[in-house]
């Protein structure tokens, strides 16, 4: 099978970073080690103890591309030999206030100028709570109604997108729009697709996340379509299944409300499969950015190409996957000529390290990805052994 040839797979990892990475798979796998380590570090850093070294060597070289753009550049550079490109995110979290809006907005612009400097980098991206408050974009998602201070605060939300999207277009860089929580996305996709009309009219450069656990997301691409014919735009998709089940069930229980999200986890494989068959049926419209780890999903992908005698590297389709993650299917997939791109977050080690706890902690809990990881990671071990 295409995507079970690791040579490929871990062409750029020596045999010591195999290792070293099986090592972190396998901490990772355990629920009290991933705790225990997370815990270590946090108290650590309380302290000031000299433990940030430890961190770069493991979690962060495996997750992350750098700590600046100079430096993340190289590994871009790596892929791009190898067919796979690269989209780069400053990946610091930190308060949310106003000010910190502001500079995250700088961030976004200064990520999409030094993608346009650079002629292999085509997209980028931009987490919409870097920007704008939560609260704000939940009230406006429950049409609550706004002071005139809110309303003040909400133009400010519309105008910040607003400027990532004209420099994206100005620049012919691709921007991928992040989704979130349930409860505040109503309004990041009113203000996604306004940005769409806007900027997509000749060619796709706004991209929306639809994430297929929702049960309603079928309904919101035949809407956009819909939409699209009547306002004349592209639609760019990121489609992917979701990361925020156990927030969004948690709260749809704490509320009383029926969940947004599938019933069961073969529900969500359904949707997503049957959310990217609606899309390359009615590619006239839409681009697809593919999000995802899931092998059966891919294939079922690369079938309806085939059957639909699409070319292979056909500009409206992309695939993605994390960096340091199934690189099996990234580097597959790029030999084999079709569009595939890797997320690489990057920033100063110390301020992305909730990113690298929620790397650590989701891989804990999608036990399937991270025994895939692990089974590949020995199977090129052997395959090496064996030469
Ligand atoms: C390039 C890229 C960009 C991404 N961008 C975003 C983003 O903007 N927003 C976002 O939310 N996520 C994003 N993700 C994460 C994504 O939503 C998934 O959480 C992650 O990729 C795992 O799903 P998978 O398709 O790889 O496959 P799998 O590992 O097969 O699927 C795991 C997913 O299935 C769903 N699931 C698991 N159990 C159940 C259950 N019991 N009931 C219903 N559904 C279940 C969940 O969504 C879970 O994450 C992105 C992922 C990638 C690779």
């Amino acid at each position: 099978m295409l995507l079970d040839n690791t040579k490929n797979g871990f062409i750029l990892k020596s045999n010591f970073e195999l290792k070293k990475a099986y090592f972190l798979f396998k901490v990772i796998s355990s629920r009290t080690l991933t705790n225990f380590g997370k815990n270590i570090l946090e108290l650590s850093l309380k302290l000031k103890l000299p433990v940030l070294f430890i961190v770069r060597a493991t979690v962060f070289r495996q997750f992350c591309s750098g700590e600046n753009f100079q430096e993340s550049f190289k590994i871009v550079k790596k892929l791009n030999d190898k067919n796979v490109k690269s989209y780069l995110h400053y990946s610091v979290e930190g308060l949310e206030n106003e000010k910190t809006y502001d500079n995250s907005l700088k961030e976004v612009i200064r990520s999409i100028e030094f993608a346009a400097s650079k002629d292999i980098l085509d997209f980028t991206v931009f987490k919409p709570t870097a920007i704008a408050s939560s609260d704000i974009l939940n009230k406006v998602t429950e049409e609550k109604e706004l002071s005139d201070f809110e309303k003040g605060l909400y133009d400010r939300i519309v105008d910040r997108f607003d400027i990532i999207c004209k420099t994206a277009f100005e620049n012919q860089i691709k921007i991928l729009v992040d989704a979130e929580e349930s409860w505040f996305q109503g309004a990041i996709d009113d203000i996604v697709l306004s940005m769409m009309i806007k900027y997509n009219q000749h060619n796709t450069i706004v991209f929306n996340t639809s994430q297929m656990y929702r049960h309603d997301r079928l309904n919101y691409l035949n809407q956009l379509k819909k939409l699209s014919i009547e306002n004349s735009f592209h639609i760019g998709i990121k489609l992917v299944r979701g990361a925020y089940i156990e927030k969004e069930n948690k709260r749809a229980k704490k509320h009383n409300y029926k969940s947004p999200i599938c019933g069961s986890k073969d529900a969500t494989d359904v949707n997503f499969n049957e959310g990217a068959k609606f899309i390359l049926s009615n590619l006239d419209n839409f681009s697809l950015f593919c999000g995802s780890h899931n092998e059966k999903s891919i294939y079922g992908i690369l079938d309806i190409m085939k059957v639909g005698k699409m070319q292979k590297n056909n500009p409206k389709i992309w695939f993605g996957q994390l960096y340091g993650m199934s690189d099996n299917i990234s580097f597959n997939l790029a030999e084999e000529g079709y569009n595939v791109i890797k997320y690489l977050p990057f920033g100063p080690i110390k301020q992305v390290i909730p990113y690298l706890i929620r790397r650590a902690e989701e891989n804990t809990s999608v036990k399937g990805q991270t025994s895939r990881e692990l089974q590949l990671i020995m199977k090129e071990l052997k395959r090496r052994r064996s030469n």
